[in-house]
């Protein structure tokens, strides 16, 4: 069954000329989908009724089936259960933060990185997510929060838009490069879904020929990189990529990427009681980021099963920020959010190897 969510504009003009169709019938269907979000045929009032069923017999809008979706206690974060058609299952988050509606997304099933302090890693690399199947998850919740807004759990008073996306669910974005590519021009569109490109943030563990092709594209996303560790034997353990990828060609990337796109980059760091945690570690931290426009995302470690490491202590996380911001290196300790229901950064995985959700299956 051919998706229609995976086809761009251009591909579904083919499409309708391989038809007999006129081509801007292809740009019809793309504006239902990509800006009216529908995802039932008959919506697509100006399009001639034999097509309709033609797409009907031969197409599919909706990648994603909704299993569960559960609510953090203080009501501001959502977790989405996905099945998709093979089978599959994915997890997507909506966080509401102040003005803020923030929707993290997935790129593959499950990860192949080997992280050893992340639970998506646990389970390994299933399959990379097709483009629609990417889309789908910005569509679900920014269709739900148009349509519904309020009343339904989360604290929405009235219906409302995504403002910001985040490429920091399941799976190595750069991985899987040319279907988030795709997917990310479809949503950063302004002909259509009109969610500024500015509010996409792309995670990374680092893979720099990846990083070194997305400075060469024309999309104005904020990068942030997964550092956890400041020095090449230390993330070598924790982030395995790094043994491919070490630190000095690294920054030495994100250089390059600054240069040609002038933007800020974002590094992640989880803080590990004993393991990276240490005023020297801070201290090292500090010159390796010395000379770039940069903001650090201090995350004290979100507990996962089976795991060797602990969160630093509170006291010992605003020491190690502090060392940060003495040293002039704009950062931040970010806010934990949904660790009760799974939600959290690195608690993400597929429904089989989730604790809370195995009997939902
Ligand atoms: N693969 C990409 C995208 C995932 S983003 C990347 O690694 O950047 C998820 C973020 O949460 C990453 O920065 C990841 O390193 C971090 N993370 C993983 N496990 C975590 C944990 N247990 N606690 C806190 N952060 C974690």
């Amino acid at each position: 069954m051919l998706q229609l969510l995976d086809l761009t504009q251009s591909d579904l003009r083919d499409l309708m000329t391989s038809w007999g169709e006129p081509a801007y019938r292809g740009d019809q269907i793309y504006t239902w989908l990509h800006k009216e979000l529908v995802t039932d045929l008959a919506e697509m009032t100006n399009l001639p009724k034999a097509l309709r069923a033609k797409l009907a017999t031969e197409t599919a809008i909706d990648p994603l089936e909704l299993i569960v979706q559960i609510d953090s206690k203080d009501k501001l974060t959502r977790k989405a259960l996905f099945r998709l058609k093979d089978g599959n299952t994915i997890e997507v988050v909506l966080m509401l933060y102040n003005y803020r509606r923030t929707v993290c997304i997935s790129t593959q099933v499950g990860c192949g990185m080997g992280c050893t302090f992340c639970a998506t890693a646990q389970g390994g690399l299933a399959r990379n997510l097709c483009a629609g199947e990417i889309i789908a998850q910005v569509h679900y919740f920014e269709r739900w929060l148009r349509e519904s807004g309020g009343g339904e759990g989360l604290r929405i008073e009235r219906p409302a838009t995504l403002t910001n996306v985040v490429v920091m669910g399941m799976g190595e974005p750069l991985a899987n490069y040319d279907a988030l590519l795709q997917a990310i021009r479809a949503i950063a569109n302004p002909k259509t879904f009109e969610l500024s490109a500015r509010s996409i943030t792309l995670s990374t563990v680092g893979l720099i020929p990846m990083i070194d092709r997305l400075t060469e594209e024309d999309v104005p996303v904020r990068l942030a990189v997964s550092l956890h560790a400041p020095s090449n034997r230390l993330r070598n353990k924790l982030v395995p990529i790094n043994n491919r990828y070490p630190l000095e060609a690294l920054i030495a990337a994100c250089h390059r990427y600054q240069a040609q796109t002038n933007r800020r980059i974002t590094f992640e760091y989880a803080l590990m009681r004993g393991i990276n945690d240490a005023q020297q570690q801070a201290e090292l931290l500090s010159d390796l980021l010395a000379d770039i426009n940069c903001h650090v995302n201090l995350i004290p470690l979100n507990p996962i099963p089976d795991s060797p490491y602990q969160p630093t202590a509170e006291a010992e996380a605003q020491r190690f920020l502090k060392i940060l911001t003495d040293a002039h290196i704009p950062a931040t300790m970010r806010l934990r959010r949904g660790i009760e229901i799974n939600a959290g950064c690195g608690q993400l995985r597929q429904a089989t190897q989730q604790p809370d959700m195995i009997d939902l299956l």
